[in-house]
């Protein structure tokens, strides 16, 4: 019999999280428990990419059926808040500062790249700490970081205020767009489109709230959580662990990851992040508004904001023709359903935000659905 695999925890080399044997071992365990037809979405892009790119679903017995879910933050982002962001990036007196990533998604009528052909200065930069330096350079214009992301990147943005706050920078802004995930899973399972008897649960988000937040979806929702992280090995295991508790009846929250995540997570960004940030409703692609989902500056650091400080008008929302990103987000339909897939759509010249980001499922597909 090919060598079990050890306990995350023991396991120290990215290899061993790679190796061919333990996977074996892992899969024949797989096949051996799983009896019951079962559904399991992985929330995460990262574990979408780590699936397709290691072909894990066709290696998994057809007792076993992934499904994506909406856990690339660039992909949910809404056209209308794109659209804030773009316009803003047209008025002269305003620098945006952003992740690479997000500069190719298209909005409603044009991008963040776009507007800088046209003559914007939208600038890449690789954290918040680079957006204030671009501040503090730059003290006669006004600074906006676009701020995209889940639990894992806002307790960055909020070190980056508090940072603006003590140096009394007062030309650096954020765009807030960011989203909290455990509201968003809730209100999947309450739209009731979506049957799930299983979910692998975020591994970097829940490196920063820990593993109690997804307990609601194992004790309200009867679905078994296992958090784990991004190689091929994690991804296994945690299927492994959801067959389990799914083929035991007893489905609860496990941890698959423990070199990233703890129970309780990580107190001091947790910390930083409520304290310049308090949950608010956000718009997600494909979901509508969800209430507590995102993540706005609370009234004392409202001079950041950018929503309160600029009059931004980005015009009507379009949705493009033809793209169903939201549909693939809420999990109800895959890459190859959509009609413009490696047609129209590619990732040179994508129609939606899922073939532009790395994490996206349409990128994924594009890249790794023939293995
Ligand atoms: Fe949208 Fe392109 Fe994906 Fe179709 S293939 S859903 S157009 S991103």
């Amino acid at each position: 019999m090919p060598p079990q695999p050890q306990a995350d925890s023991i396991m120290k080399f990215i290899d061993e999280f790679r190796d061919a044997d333990m996977a074996r071992g892992v899969l024949g365990q797989i096949r051996r428990q799983s009896r019951r037809q079962v559904r399991l979405m992985e929330f995460c892009g990262g574990h979408t990419v780590t699936i397709m790119r290691h072909g894990i679903r066709q290696l998994l017995p057809d007792t076993i059926e992934m499904l994506s879910g909406p856990g690339c933050p660039v992909c949910v982002t809404a056209n209308a808040d794109l659209d804030k962001a773009i316009a803003l990036a047209a008025n002269p007196e305003i620098i945006i500062t952003s992740f690479g990533d997000m500069l190719k998604v298209p909005g409603s009528r044009s991008s963040l790249q776009q507007a800088r052909a046209d003559g914007g200065d939208v600038r890449i930069v690789y954290s918040t700490l680079d957006a204030l330096q671009v501040a503090r350079d730059n003290p006669d214009r006004s600074v906006v970081f676009i701020g995209i992301g889940f639990e894992t990147t806002a307790p960055t943005i909020a070190a980056s205020i508090k940072k603006a706050e003590e140096e009394g920078i007062g030309n650096y802004h954020i765009l807030s767009l960011h989203k909290l995930c455990p509201p968003v899973i809730k209100a999947l399972l309450d739209s009731g489109e979506v049957k799930l008897d299983g979910l692998i649960c975020p591994g970097h988000v829940s490196a920063v709230i820990g593993s109690r937040p997804w307990e609601f979806a194992a004790h309200d929702y009867g679905i078994a959580c296992v958090v784990t992280g991004f190689e091929p090995l994690d991804v296994l295991l945690s299927v492994d662990m959801l067959v389990n508790q799914i083929e035991q009846g007893k489905p609860t929250v496990e941890i698959a990851y423990r070199r990233g995540v703890t129970p309780d997570g990580n107190l001091t960004a947790q910390n930083l992040m409520h304290a310049v940030f308090e949950p608010s409703p956000a718009a997600w692609r494909g979901m509508g508004t969800v209430p507590g989902s995102g993540l706005t500056l609370r009234e004392e650091y409202e001079r950041f904001d950018a929503e309160r400080v600029f009059d931004i008008d980005p015009g009507p929302t379009v949705e493009h023709k033809g793209c169903i990103c939201g549909d693939i987000l809420r999990g109800v339909k895959t890459p190859p359903d959509c009609k413009l897939f490696r047609t129209a759509c590619t990732p040179e010249r994508p129609v939606g935000p899922c073939m532009v980001s790395s994490e996206g499922s349409c990128a994924s597909y594009y890249h790794y659905g023939s293995i």
